[in-house]
């Protein structure tokens, strides 16, 4: 668990942070610079840089499965959602703990990028 990284300092309880969402394995709680009414991040409580980091492919599966639960939970399964997984320096991501975004609330523009 890296000391600097601010998602497992979220996870650890370091820095205090409302769960949405607990299954032991993954967290959600809110951005801190929400883009839409409604966005979630779906962080592993386990460090893993980014998706290539992951050795178990049913690990991404489960990932997955978590991220619809939230989406659920959110109320955001009848009007949908968007999900994105920034990967890397080059797809825009920061925080250097895989983590999915959902977003939902507002009708998503396209292109995502
Ligand atoms: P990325 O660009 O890495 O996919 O997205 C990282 C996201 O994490 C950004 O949307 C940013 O607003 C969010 N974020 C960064 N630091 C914090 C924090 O300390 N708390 C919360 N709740 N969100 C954060
Ligand atoms: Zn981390």
């Amino acid at each position: 668990m890296p000391s600097d990284c601010v998602f497992c300092r979220i996870v650890s309880g370091e820095i205090p942070t409302e769960l949405v969402h607990d299954d032991g394995e993954f967290v959600a709680f809110r951005d801190i610079h929400p883009q839409a009414p409604v966005h979630l991040l779906i962080v592993p409580r386990v460090h893993f840089v980014s998706m290539l980091d992951v050795p178990d492919p049913a690990y991404l599966g489960r990932l997955l499965d978590a991220v619809r639960s939230v989406a659920r939970e959110a109320g955001l399964a009848t009007d949908g959602f968007r999900t994105v997984i920034n990967t890397g320096r080059a797809g825009g991501q920061v925080v250097m703990h895989l983590h999915v975004h959902v977003l939902g609330g507002r009708a998503m523009r396209d292109p995502a990028g």
